[in-house]
């Protein structure tokens, strides 16, 4: 598939190591390339450990790449952040639990020093369809009003690029079916480019105009999927052949080991990382010093 000239998003070549121990390192992404053109929405799917919120991560301007480059808008995240032009939704970017839905999606306005755009603010607050709950408190809100609140906060600014790390993970199947149905209208109404990680095969599918698939760890691209299924996508997509098909070949994609040769050669011999990559669990990162330990 021709690159997009222009790109919204651009990772090239990405090798991201994390020193783990004195001389050691986890060899997060290897070869990492991806290409995201405007008003685009791309979903990356991808087995546990493979690096998915690393590349949100990236894109965010939270980590640096340890080789290859990543442009946002043609400038380095960091750039794009001090502008403000990025929107992000990870799962484990909690709101203010004290404050209400409203005073959420004010907050970017007052970290960008920006007076308060109040019919900004309603304008979100209808398009999440929590226009009636702009006073309550997240502890009375449910799953799915909270996530989104957590959206309309990432719109808040306009941002050119939005990034989604696994925002209905924590959700219900039937909250997140309508979750997802949502995030399909307000993309629909907005186009802004989109990145969305997730290990929902159905949420790729109906979300997205392109499906990424990773490799196991080190990550990087195995196979890129597009979804050619007409837009708006309501309810009913999800009872057509085309989506079944889709989703079934990509699952299988999932399931079915990789082949041998699409292994990286740096992944599983890189300097300082342990002999294989597997074998450090993500349990094990988590206490600083802990030796990894053997996979099960
Ligand atoms: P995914 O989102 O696909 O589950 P991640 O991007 O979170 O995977 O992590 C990829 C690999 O990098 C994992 O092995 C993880 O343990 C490791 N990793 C991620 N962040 C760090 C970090 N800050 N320090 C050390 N290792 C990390
Ligand atoms: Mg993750």
């Amino acid at each position: 598939m021709p690159e997009p000239v222009d790109p919204a998003i651009a990772l090239s070549e990405i090798v991201k190591e994390f020193p783990i121990r004195r001389g050691s390192s986890v060899r997060a992404l290897d070869g990492f390339d991806l290409t995201v053109a405007h008003g685009e929405f791309v979903a990356i799917l991808g087995p546990s450990g493979c690096g998915k919120s690393t590349v949100l991560r990236l894109v965010a301007g939270l980590e640096r790449a340890t080789v290859g480059q990543v442009r946002v808008e043609g400038r380095a995240p960091a750039e794009l952040i001090r502008g403000h032009r990025l929107g992000v939704a990870f799962q484990e970017h909690a709101l203010l639990p004290w404050a209400s839905a409203r005073a959420n999606i004010e907050l970017p306005f007052k970290v960008a020093g920006r007076p308060v755009d109040r019919a900004r603010v309603d304008e979100l607050l209808n398009l999440v369809g929590l226009a009636g709950f702009a006073d309550a408190r997240p502890r009375q809100l449910s799953g799915g009003m909270r996530q989104r609140v957590a959206i309309a906060r990432a719109l808040a600014l306009e941002p050119d690029v939005l990034l989604l790390d696994e925002p209905f993970g924590a959700l219900d199947a039937v909250t997140r079916r309508r979750m997802n149905l949502e995030l399909a209208r307000i993309w629909q109404a907005q186009r802004i480019t989109t990145l969305l990680v997730t290990h929902d095969v159905d949420e790729a599918v109906l979300l997205a105009d392109r499906v990424v698939v990773m490799t196991g760890r080190p990550g990087r691209v195995r196979h890129v999927q597009r979804v050619d299924i007409p837009r708006p996508r309501g309810t009913e997509v999800t009872r057509e052949p085309a989506f079944h098909e889709l989703v079934d070949e990509l699952t299988g994609l999932l399931d079915e080991p990789e082949p041998a040769d699409s292994v990286s050669p740096g992944g599983s011999a890189s300097p300082g990382s342990s002999a294989n990559p597997d074998s450090v669990s993500p349990d094990s990162l988590s206490s600083a010093g802990q030796p990894p330990r053997p996979a099960a």
